[in-house]
Formats: structure tokens, sequence, C-alpha cells
């Protein structure tokens, strides 16, 4: 494995934005410089969506494209500022129109078109708490984080409405409207056509009053137990949000930008949606999902300039070879960014040596709502590493103790990464879950419950999840979720779920389940098992190997031990087994 440090151009510091800008009058980093930034409401307000598009539309950059849709077929739809401005107008008029007010709470459940990123910034004008969903989730994780959301309106196409919204929509009582668009969205009972709706809306619209502090978006991550917690972030999250776009991503004016997360994750919001509008930057969206080809031609046709991609898919172009990357050329292509699971150092030094830039890890969660440690352009990078806290974030290595926190300052120590609270768009509660979101802090540090080390020059390094949740291909899979979905199956006694390390997408969903008396293991019954946990969990959660297995093994407290599961599938010693119920 190749080690060392890739270093910077004395000209590549300087263009880059980095911290400096923000030092420009000469004193240390303050938040309160980057709010000056902003607009502002009158009195006081802050609103994301006045300050990523109306800020714009009407000065200078009203005919600056703002997004840039690619249509699977690969035709494309241009929206300008001063287009996006009146169409968010028309759907917060909608909005209105449907008695959907401040604090409600809107879900939109659709793949990366153009009606899914004008309904986000349409609610977050209107005040209303928005919270996009994964299209490839199942009808179950769909209905439960609209129950745990109090979710009371829905924007979805017709064809995922059928698929996935229909069969639950009995369940889900307090969801009081239904807005449906694309192809067939006439005249479905019990919805309502967008579309039409857009029509009749006026493309006037005043932003209400806005505090900081108001809710608007909510995130939805897995954890270890029980159901997912949905993270609420503010409106003052967009100081974040701006000042990560500029000295994180090295966003600049003319650039062409492209993340290629789907807003139904965290990174696909803050920004697939809200960094690059907030810099007045034309963003790729692309409808399509990974294909090698598709996305070198994308890179090259569309003069992306800053790019902003996952582990996951990095992993999947190495494999692609080196030869197609050949058939494309992309000068324009200056900054490379990635995010969501460990970026190993040979993905690194492959971008440095295929790509012809090297690909700058950053870290954050969606608790967190924007980057806190990255590899910035400012600075050389160590493969393999996290990089550095942002200006603003304090950042240390902890271990739990009863008393409080013990701080590890001996370089290379491991411990658990901590942040001190007060970022603005630290999350401001897991919904209706106090106690959940306590246990998250220790006096002034958020535990973000990842495990890292920090070396003698600052730079963090990942080591792993304290907790049991599952990475795939990028995406936070909660093994509780997983677990329940197969237990509701007739012939399922028990299901324990691992991730089971996978050298491209990082971990795949591995489930152990023992069976109910009356039940013979199968291949058949397991293809059943497969088969029903994808038609409800969506192919993004759903396992992909099932192991039958006798009993499961459980803490005398009945927990079901997945780490022992997990040691036991891999071979590795099983660690202390002291607390093991015996069998
Ligand atoms: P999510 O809340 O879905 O964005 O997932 C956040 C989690 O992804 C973190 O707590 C980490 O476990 C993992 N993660 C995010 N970025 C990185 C990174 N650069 N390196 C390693 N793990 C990461």
């Amino acid at each position: 494995m190749r080690t060392g440090v890739i270093r910077k151009s004395a000209a590549a510091l300087r263009g880059a934005q980095g911290l400096a800008d923000f030092e420009a009058r000469g004193g240390a980093f303050r938040w309160e410089d980057v709010r000056a930034r902003l607009e502002g409401l009158p009195g006081g307000g802050l609103n994301i969506a006045h300050e990523a598009v109306e800020r714009h539309a009407r000065g200078a950059n009203a005919s600056r494209i703002a997004f840039r849709f690619l249509r699977r077929d690969g035709t494309l739809t241009e929206l300008d500022f001063a287009r996006l401005s009146r169409l968010t107008n028309r759907y917060a008029n909608v909005l209105r129109a449907l008695g959907v007010g401040k604090g409600d709470r809107l879900f939109v459940l659709a793949g990366r078109i153009p009606e899914l990123y004008v309904a986000v910034l349409g609610a977050l004008k209107n005040g209303t708490v928005v919270s996009p969903l994964f299209s490839a989730f199942g009808p179950e994780p769909i209905a439960t984080r609209i129950r745990l959301g109090a979710g009371s309106v829905l924007l979805t196409t017709a064809s995922l409405y059928r698929r996935k919204v229909q069969g639950v929509r009995a369940s889900l009582p307090g969801l009081r409207q239904v807005l449906v668009c694309g192809e067939g969205s006439e005249g479905i009972p019990g919805t309502i056509d967008l579309a039409r709706s857009m029509d009749a809306a006026s493309d006037e619209f005043e932003i209400p009053p806005t505090d900081p502090e108001d809710a608007a978006l909510l995130h939805f991550t897995s954890g270890t137990t029980g159901t997912p917690k949905g993270a609420v972030h503010v409106h003052d999250a967009v100081l974040m949000h701006y000042m990560t776009g500029a000295v994180a991503l090295d966003l600049h004016p003319d650039d062409v930008f492209w993340c290629t997360a789907d807003p139904g994750w965290v990174t696909g919001t803050s920004y697939g949606i809200l960094a690059p509008l907030l810099h007045g930057v034309t963003s790729l969206v692309d409808e399509a999902d990974f294909d090698a080809e598709r996305w070198y031609r994308i890179l090259q046709d569309q003069r992306v300039s800053v790019w902003y991609t996952a582990p996951t898919a990095i992993r999947m172009l190495m494999k692609a070879g080196a030869q197609l990357r050949r058939e494309y050329r992309f000068p324009a292509l200056r900054f490379v960014a990635s995010v969501g699971e460990p970026l190993n150092p040979e993905a690194v030094w492959w971008g440095a040596e295929v790509l012809g830039l090297p690909i700058h890890d950053n870290w954050w969660q969606t608790e967190t709502g924007g980057i806190l440690i990255a590899n910035t352009a400012a600075m050389d990078i160590k493969p393999g590493s996290m990089g550095k806290p942002l200006p603003g974030i304090e950042a240390a290595i902890v271990h739990r103790r009863e008393t409080g926190l013990d701080f590890v300052t001996a370089p290379g120590e491991e411990g658990e990464l901590a942040i001190r609270r007060g970022w603005p768009s630290m999350f401001r509660g897991y919904l209706g879950e106090e106690e959940r979101y306590r246990k998250c802090f220790a006096g002034d540090w958020y535990l973000t419950g990842d495990l890292a080390r920090r070396d003698a020059d600052g730079y963090y390094w990942f080591v792993g999840r304290a907790d049991d949740v599952i990475k795939s291909a990028g995406h936070l899979i909660g093994p509780f979720e997983v677990e329940s979905a197969l237990m509701e199956h007739p012939a399922v006694a028990e299901a324990g779920v691992i991730g089971k390390p996978d050298e491209t997408v990082g971990e795949v969903v591995k489930a152990f389940v023992s069976l109910k008396s009356g039940f013979e293991a199968s291949e058949a019954l397991r293809m059943e098992l497969l088969g029903h946990a994808r038609k409800r969990l969506g192919a993004a959660v759903a396992p992909k190997e099932i192991a039958f297995v006798a009993s499961l093994p459980r803490t005398r407290s009945g927990k079901i031990m997945r780490r022992l599961l997990k040691a036991r599938e891999l071979g590795l010693p099983e660690g202390d087994t002291s607390t093991l119920e015996s069998s």
C-alpha cells in the first residue's frame, strides 16, 4: 500500500477559498461573519430558501442557471434562479391553499426530478418542515417515517404512489393530503394533481417571518435499536451550508457542481440542493443511477468543475478500469470530494493518478447537518484521513466514563469522536424523543458514535462505528428495522442482522434467522424471505444474504449480540462474551 502525503502546489493553495476568506477581517473565524454574508429577513429573521433562491433571483444572478436536470433519457431541463423563484413561490402557494402552514410537515417521495427540488424549496419558503424520503425505500420504511414525522402532506409521483403508498395509506390517518406529479397523475382517488394546482397558483409569494431557530428540515437516520430517528434541523443551518460550500467544497461562482447523493439522504439535501444555490452556482442533477460510462460522460459533457460523490461510486469507477476513463476528457473538473463511508487511501491515490485529481474525503452525519471535518482545497491530503475540523468546529477524541468524559491528548489513541456543541446546523432534537437526544450529549459535547483517532498534525482518522448500524453503499441502515420486517414473516422466530464487509459497497446487509417449530430451512424458504424483506423494505434496505441458524446469541438481558454474529461470520475472536446468555 502506498503511503505519504499529497502535497498541493502553492498556486492551488492560493486559489482555494479556504479559511482565509472568512478571516479577512483579520481575526479568528466567527459565525457572525458568515451571517453577514447572507441577507436575512426583516427583523432578524432567516429563511434557507430566501438565501438560496430569492437573494439571487432578485439580483445579478437572476438569469444564471440554478439547476440543470439531466433526465434518464439524456434530455436536459434547466431552471434559472428567476424561474426557480417563481416555481417555488407557486409551490408555497399550493401548500398555503391546502391549509399547510408553518411547522406542518411535508414528506417528498420522488426520484431526482425537478418537482422534488421545487417542493423542498417551496416548503422552506412557506415555513413548512420538509422531509425528503429515499425513493428506493419500500412501503414499510416510508410509512414508518411519515407516521413518526406526523406528516400531514406528501408529494410523490403517480407511479411511486401506486407501488409504495396506496397500500399503506390507510395506516396513515394523519396524512391529510397527497400531491402527485408525473405521468398518470390525474384522477387518482384520494390525491391531488400537482400540475393543476401549480397552474392555478400565483407566482408571487411573500416569505412569512421565519426565525433562525424555526424547524426547517427533518432527516431520518437509523439507530441500533428502536424506530428510525427524525433529526430536526433549523433555518440557521444555512450558515453551515454556506460556509462549508466555500471552505470544504471550494465553490466559486462559475462552477458547475455535481453532488451525486440522493436528496433522500442528508448529503443530497444539504449539498445536492442548498449549498450550491447559496453560492449562486449551477448544480447538475442526474436522474439516473450509477453507470460508469454515463458518469464519465456527464463529467465531460456537462463540464462539471466540482464533484461531490461517495466511496462506493469511486470504488465502482475503479473497478470499471482506467481504460474507460481514458475515453473521456474533462478538463473543467478541478475539485473532487467524497463523503459517507471510509474512503480507502488507494481510492485517493487512484483519483490523483487516474482521474487526474486527488479525492478530498470529508466527514459528517445526518445529525451534524453539514460537513464538519474535511480535507479542504487549502490543505495537503493524507490519504485515508477524513481531514481536519473546519472553522468554527471543535472536535475531540474522548472516552465516556461514569464521571464524565476523558479527553484523549496522545496522538494516535483511539476513542469516540466528539464535537463541541453550538455549530449552526447541529440537530435540535430527535422528533418526539427527548431522551434519545439527551443521550447524545455529555455536557458541552455531542458524541458522534464514531470511533476515530487524531494524529500529531491534527488530522482525524476514522476507525469504525461504536454501534451496530450498517453502512451499505453509503446508506445508513438500522439492523432493528430489518430484523422487525423479517420477524413479520410467519416462519421466522428471531432475526439478527449485521453488516458484512464488502469490497465495493462497504458492507452488505446479512441476516441470521432462526425458524419457528414446524418450519424447515430450505433454499425455497430463503428466497421467500429475501423476497418478503425486499417487498417491505425496498432494495436499499433489504438483506442481500440470509443464513439459517438454530438460535441467536443473546445477552442475559435479551439483546441480540450482533457483534458476536459478526465475529463468527468473519472468523474473528469472539471478544468479551461474559454477558452471553448460556443456552
Ligand atoms: P449519515 O448520518 O447517514 O450521513 O451517516 C453518518 C455516518 O457515516 C458517520 O457517523 C460515519 O459512521 C459514516 N461516515 C460519514 N463520512 C465518513 C467518512 N468520511 N469516513 C468514514 N465514515 C464516514
